[in-house]
């Protein structure tokens, strides 16, 4: 422990955002950063808990009491290892990630927890300046070939650990660049997208081999890659989006989430998308359907592109701010988030149901939505319909409501891949040619980057487990 005394002397400090009126005037990164000293204060408030309940809420099972340590001594090098022990991707989760170890910080009982996600992208990037973070190319190749399809943080993790154990490791991405959601679905606003290519820029010096813009099971097929590699992973994600079944359904000016955020995503990289293939927000009344986190991304995204009002609509009801008795530390607070895209102006209503969209030639004009209440019935929540009816102005919808399971396409069909009953993949399939494996939200369903990183992880050690018999 840095500081015995730390946790006691020193407050809860965080970087904070930029200023709305100036953030969102761009499409920049809103958290700011702290200064280095002021860092390693915060870091010295972990108290090195007999039983770290942070280090059992973390996926990767982060040990922070170590690295946060060595990070408030100064000692780089063993702070740096100790992050990555765990984590491949600490410079992203310590940006996107919603910090699942600061919930179970044993200080967060009765003080406030540790900056640890901040504490993590501090270090990180510290790390990266002082030329800590290099290249790690294997020492021999053990003559094993791997494909990965898919490029988002759980491909990009089953990859990287194969090819430092000597794999020879492809990895096929049907978009333009690397990164999955990381790129084309989370806004630049919270991650820049420089922080993926240099990682990539790292993981293609060591030999991971990318080969974007290949749709896998069209461009390469599955007899081909059969042919080709020892074993294949499936890191496809989870992108099937859930949608809306009501009347006016077919109108214009409805998209789904990921459609509107991958354009503006694009754009920013440079692309140029204009006239009827442009979706903008620009001067129209926008209501985002689903009260989640792409949802709230949506918020933010419709806000600059200087919306003239936005709505997020969701149909559970507004949680409790404090934690509820049946809802206690150390496990996930079950309470009302506030996301820097909320705090930039947007109104937020709950437990809606919207029950048909109203247009005016062809295109989108209003919504109208049923008042819902939640009622307990064997443990469960149940919605009941009140009768009590709204409308709501809109001349853009944007639906984000969550993602089912993965898109069940031509490579899945023609690798005869298994599914389980929520129509996510098998982790683990043999009964074939060669070995299929599968890993990230393909597997779990929609879910976290840390958990994508995770997944990724336990998804590279199975495959060496079973190609090094
Ligand atoms: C809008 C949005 C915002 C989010 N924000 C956060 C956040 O702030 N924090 C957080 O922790 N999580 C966030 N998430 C969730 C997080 O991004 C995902 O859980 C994570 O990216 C899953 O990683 P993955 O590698 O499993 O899949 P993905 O990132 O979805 O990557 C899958 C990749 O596979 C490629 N692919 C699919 N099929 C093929 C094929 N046949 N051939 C070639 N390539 C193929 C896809 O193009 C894609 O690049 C967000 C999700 C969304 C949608
Ligand atoms: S990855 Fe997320 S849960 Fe794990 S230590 Fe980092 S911020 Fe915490």
């Amino acid at each position: 422990m840095g500081n015995p005394k730390g946790f006691i002397e020193i407050p809860r400090k965080e970087a904070g955002y930029r200023p709305v009126n100036e953030r969102i005037a761009d499409f920049s990164e809103v958290e700011q950063i702290l200064d280095l000293s002021d860092r390693l204060l915060q870091a010295s408030r972990c108290m090195d808990c007999g039983v770290p309940f942070c280090h059992w809420a973390c996926p990767t099972h982060s040990r922070m009491p170590e690295w946060q340590d060595a990070f408030y001594r100064e000692q780089w090098e063993k702070a740096i290892a100790t992050l990555q022990l765990t984590n491949d991707l600490p410079e992203i989760t310590g940006r996107v990630c919603p910090a699942l170890c600061e919930k179970s910080c044993v200080l967060a009982i009765h003080d406030e927890a540790v900056t640890i996600r901040e504490n993590e992208v501090a270090l990180a990037e510290q790390a990266f300046e002082m030329g800590l973070i290099t290249p790690q190319p294997p020492r021999r190749r053990n003559g094993k070939k791997v494909a990965v399809i898919g490029s988002g943080p759980a491909g990009l993790t089953v990859a990287s650990r194969l090819n430092r154990a000597g794999y020879e490791v492809t990895v096929f991405e049907k978009d333009k660049k690397a990164g999955g959601l990381l790129r084309y679905g989370i806004p630049d606003f919270k991650l820049t997208k420089a922080v993926i290519d240099r990682r990539l820029d790292i993981y293609e010096q060591e030999g991971v081999r990318f080969r974007t813009g290949v749709y896998a099971g069209k461009d390469i097929s599955a007899k081909e890659l059969t042919q080709q590699f020892d074993a294949i992973c499936l890191a496809v994600g989870a992108r099937k989006p859930r949608d809306l079944e009501v009347p006016g359904r077919e109108l214009e000016g409805i998209w789904f989430a990921m459609d509107y955020l991958t354009q503006q995503n694009l754009i920013n990289d440079g692309a140029n998308i204009s006239g009827r293939r442009r979706i903008s927000a620009k001067g129209k009344k926008v209501v985002v359907i689903g009260g989640g986190d792409t949802g709230s991304d949506c918020v933010g995204t419709a806000l600059r592109q200087r919306a003239r009002s936005v709505t997020q609509v969701e149909i559970l009801p507004q949680p409790p701010v404090e934690r509820t008795e049946d809802n206690p530390w150390p496990f996930w607070p079950q309470t009302l988030r506030t996301s820097s895209s909320h705090q930039e102006g947007c109104e937020r209503l709950w437990s809606l149901r919207t029950t048909k969209i109203i247009g005016k030639e062809g295109r989108v004009t209003a919504l109208k939505l049923e008042k819902l209440e939640w009622k307990k019935e064997n443990g469960k929540m149940i919605p009941v319909g009140t009768g009590e009816k709204t409308k709501l102005e809109a001349d853009m919808i944007i639906l984000a409501m969550g993602f089912v399971h993965p898109m069940q396409d031509k490579l899945l069909k023609d690798l005869k891949t298994e599914y389980d009953d929520r129509g996510n993949i098998l982790p683990e399939q043999h009964e074939r040619e060669i070995p299929v494996f599968a890993a990230g939200d393909a597997t779990l369903g929609p879910s976290l980057v840390v958990r994508a990183i995770a997944s990724g992880q336990e998804t590279a050690e199975r495959i060496h487990a079973y190609l090094e018999r």
